[in-house]
């Protein structure tokens, strides 16, 4: 810890461990202890890690081939983006690494879609977005940032975007204006502390949208993929976004997997030479992803995220009864919990549960966030649960 104190950037402030190994939902540190892994790479270990089919997926494809770039063709990308396609009821994918380069593929084909398909004129594109939001760490995505940490000190700032409301369909209908491109949202704020819109406003703005001529955008890079008990968050609304925005989970914990996910007449407006990536799209990336795409096709880590996620809340709501939570929020297994005052802030709370065997993440000083590989046993869920209730008593 003290030389990664020393030798890398400190854009980071760990929890004190020192992690060695991992299997399902548990993680060993450097001398042997082991800990309920309650955060799950953020969302993108719901298959657990060490996921066999994952890692038998990664290694076999390891001995064929690991990157062709896309200078060529190679013999699993098709299939992977035909399956990914299918899961999203969708067309094309756009494969990429990491989420934040998905979400500035989305803004690329939004302002290309405006101005090859809507007819806005040259420069002019406008993607109205959501306060609170977080769509990854670039200059551009930063640039529509409402949270100053991350902000400050990164300008000049990409215009071309509108800041409203989240969950606030009246705020979101008078920005959009006959120049705005999308409307990019998440369908629950994961990083803004799990914050689940008023019911409603997610099909407000598929109307919306759909109405206006505007591309509804849809970044499920954390909340997608099984974790809140549906393989898309928008599902639990009935509403179906123009696009896609995918990550995290879709690599498995295994590598860096993103994608845009929409209909030709939005995708296909890239020709050759208008966008790419080195590494999107590798065998590699596509052998994990396409396993990842049959683990969701059979419905099954979905049914889980469910039926432990209503064990999760419930047992949450009791804290909350109990006047040692504030407020719980969230879907499937994944919960924001706000610490009532005088017992500790997020940090506190994550170093207590950490020296009881229980990993979790803070945020926004009193809340921390609960989101557990969705292979996690319900045994291991209530121990966790046991060892929350007593850092809080
Ligand atoms: N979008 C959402 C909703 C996220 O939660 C994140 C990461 O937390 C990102 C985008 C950025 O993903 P990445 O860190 O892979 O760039």
């Amino acid at each position: 810890m003290a030389s990664a104190e020393a030798h890398s950037a400190h854009n980071y402030h760990p929890l004190p461990i020192v992690v060695a190994s991992a299997e399902g939902a548990w993680m060993t540190d450097v001398e042997g202890r082991r800990y309920l892994d309650m955060l799950a790479g953020y969302s993108a270990l719901n298959f657990g890690h060490g996921n066999r089919r994952l890692i038998d997926a990664a290694k076999a494809q390891l001995e064929r081939v690991t990157l062709t770039s896309r200078a060529f063709h190679h013999d699993r990308f098709a299939e992977f983006c035909a399956r990914l396609a299918e899961l999203c009821g969708k067309d094309m994918v756009l494969p990429m690494n990491t989420g934040a380069e998905a979400v500035e593929t989305a803004v690329k084909t939004a302002r290309k879609w405006g101005y090859r398909v809507k007819g806005v004129p040259e420069g002019r594109a406008k993607i109205v977005v959501a306060a609170g939001n977080f769509h990854g760490r670039t200059t551009t995505i930063i640039s529509f940032s409402t949270d100053e940490e991350a902000r400050a000190d990164y300008g000049p700032y990409t215009p071309g975007f509108e800041i409203v409301p989240y969950g606030d369909a009246a705020a979101l209908r008078a920005a959009v204006t006959d120049d705005t491109v999308a409307v990019l949202i998440e369908p629950i704020q994961g990083e803004a502390g799990v914050l689940v819109p008023p019911p409603g406003y997610l099909a407000g703005v598929r109307e919306l949208t759909r109405e206006r001529g505007v591309l509804f955008i849809a970044d499920e890079i954390q909340s997608g993929l099984g974790r809140t008990g549906r393989t898309f968050a928008c599902e639990h609304e009935g509403v179906v976004p123009d696009v896609y925005l995918l990550g995290k989970a879709l690599g498995g914990g295994v590598v860096p997997v993103s994608a845009v996910v929409a209909d030709a007449d939005v995708l296909g407006v890239f020709r050759p030479g208008e966008h790419g990536s080195t590494f999107g799209g590798n065998p590699l990336a596509c052998a994990v992803g396409l396993e990842v795409v049959a683990m969701l096709s059979t419905g099954e880590f979905q049914a889980r995220a469910t039926e432990l996620g209503d064990h999760l809340h419930a047992e949450l709501n009791l804290l909350t009864g109990a006047g040692v939570v504030t407020e719980v929020r969230g879907r499937g297994l994944w919960a924001g919990v706000d610490i009532a005052p005088g017992h500790g802030t997020g940090r506190e709370v994550s170093e207590k549960l950490m020296d009881r065997g229980v990993l979790v993440k803070d945020t926004h000083g009193a809340t921390i966030r609960i989101a557990p590989p969705l292979v996690i046993s319900k045994e291991d869920l209530d121990w966790g649960l046991d060892q929350l209730r007593a850092v809080l008593a």
